[in-house]
């Protein structure tokens, strides 16, 4: 039987292809390692960085709607 010697595979995170022979298998990056250990790790502690910049994404939607309601029909 033929063999591969690198297999594809999907990060458990983010579902992309990961091959075995990637730095940060099985996961696609370093990132995604760390979203798992937090994972884990969640019951016990939680990681003092957040992976994304939540309050800027609220702040941002909020800004979104204020700027609707201020302005809703663009037409001159
Ligand atoms: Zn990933």
């Amino acid at each position: 039987m033929p063999r591969k010697r690198s297999v594809k595979l999907r990060c458990p995170i983010c579902k992309k292809p990961v091959k075995n022979t990637d730095a940060d298998f099985p996961f696609c990056s370093e990132r995604c390692r760390l979203i798992d250990l937090g994972k884990w790790a969640s019951g016990a502690y939680v990681i003092s960085a957040p992976l994304t910049g939540e309050e800027e994404t609220i702040r941002d939607a909020e800004q979104a709607i204020r700027t609707n309601s201020e302005d809703p029909d663009e037409s001159e």
